[in-house]
């Protein structure tokens, strides 16, 4: 058991969600002076800042965000891309597209399909590309990775990987090729909803999920990022849950770098049970929370949210954006919708996102961090 998972287990998930109707105006005032003063906040104004008597401070809240995301990152937003290699999965996940028990067309891109994808991203001015599959150990795993990241590893400085959980030698050697970012959503850290989300495979042991970001540390991973998928559950109690593992991450892999994303579920083959709707106004809150509970931590939009949407929070926290995104695999060279993981709401063109964050006076980051140049200002 890690110590998260300790932690994690003095918590009562019941209690943690009937406690945020009990928060006062007075305690959401008091975090928002900390926040205001430049003190830190602890996970006690975090919960007050995301509960309901927080929301008519919406403004401030806001207005705080937009100064310390600011302070931290400038007038700069990342762009990414997602390239599903598979639709390949092996484990039943009730939400999903891709579920082993959804009657689609299954694919995986070959090396030259891969290579055509790569070109296809490259001229649409992208240099961070985020790799995603489903869980098929058999058809898409550690091998498949090591060939794929040969063909990628020519194109793009930054690569990122939202995979399957894997062992802390198999981190180790994405990071040996090139793997800048790890990303793992624990979806819900419900644990008894957990299993009736996750009815086959792999994916259904919480536990080994729940400490993936513990072995993606050990492996020294640049950086990492976490998150649940919002609408499964309660999202404040959720939310409560991903602020306690960044806290406990940051405290014992501090040399990782960290994100958050926010994913509201989308309209996906099979159908989503949306059993807890999260309206924008509770995300803009969510999102400003964040900000103000952590300045370091990167927070990304995708384009499963509204084009208008991600345009007003472009300057109120939010780092990195996904634009132009495919969720089939491939997508950018050969597009085939039927075979979506899910549909997406922002279906701009990443010139179209790229004009938006320029006339909002921001500047386009093409390129996240990377490893080459951290060794050699290390050398100097
Ligand atoms: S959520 Fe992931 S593991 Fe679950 S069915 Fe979809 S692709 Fe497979």
């Amino acid at each position: 058991m890690s110590d998260f998972s300790q932690q994690m287990a003095s918590h009562d998930w019941h209690q943690v969600q009937a406690s945020f109707s009990v928060i006062s105006e007075e305690q959401v005032v008091t975090a928002l002076q900390k926040s205001q003063q430049g003190k830190s906040l602890a996970l006690d104004d975090f919960k007050a800042l995301i509960s309901p008597a927080a929301a008519p401070y919406l403004e401030h809240m806001a207005n705080l965000s937009q100064r310390f995301t600011q302070q931290r990152f400038g007038h700069t937003t990342q762009l990414f891309v997602p390239l599903y290699l598979s639709n390949m999965c092996s484990n039943i996940c009730t939400y999903c597209g891709f579920s082993a028990d959804n009657k689609i067309r299954r694919t995986t891109l070959t090396m030259a399909q891969i290579e055509q994808e790569a070109l296809a991203i490259k001229a649409m001015g992208l240099d961070h590309i985020l790799l995603v599959t489903g869980e098929s150990e058999r058809k898409v795993g550690m091998s498949y990775f090591e060939q794929a990241l040969g063909v990628l590893a020519k194109h793009f400085n930054h690569i990122s990987m939202e995979v399957q959980p894997l062992d802390t030698e198999d981190y180790v050697r994405l990071a040996e090729l090139g793997v800048e970012s790890i990303l793992v959503y624990q979806e819900t850290y419900h644990r008894e909803k957990y299993a009736k989300y996750h009815l086959k495979g792999n994916k259904s042991d919480f536990d080994y999920r729940l400490e993936t970001p513990d072995r993606v540390g050990k492996a020294g991973i640049n950086k990492l990022g976490i998150g649940c998928l919002l609408g499964l559950e309660d999202w404040r109690t959720d939310a409560f849950f991903v602020a306690s593992q960044l806290q406990y991450l940051e405290q014992k892999y501090w040399q990782m770098r960290y994100s958050l994303s926010f994913p509201r579920l989308r309209p996906c083959e099979g159908g989503a049970p949306v059993n807890s709707p999260m309206s924008e106004r509770e995300l803009v809150q969510l999102i400003c929370a964040y900000r103000l509970f952590n300045h370091e931590v990167e927070l990304s939009l995708s384009t499963r949210e509204s084009a208008v949407f991600r345009d007003n929070m472009l300057k109120l926290g939010i780092t990195t954006m996904s634009a132009g995104s495919k969720t089939q695999p491939g997508g950018y060279a050969n597009e085939d919708k039927q075979l979506e993981q899910f549909s997406i709401d922002d279906n701009r063109s990443v010139e179209q996102v790229a004009a938006m964050i320029t006339d909002k006076g921001y500047q386009v980051v093409w390129k996240d961090w990377q490893t080459g140049l951290n060794q050699h200002l290390h050398w100097c």
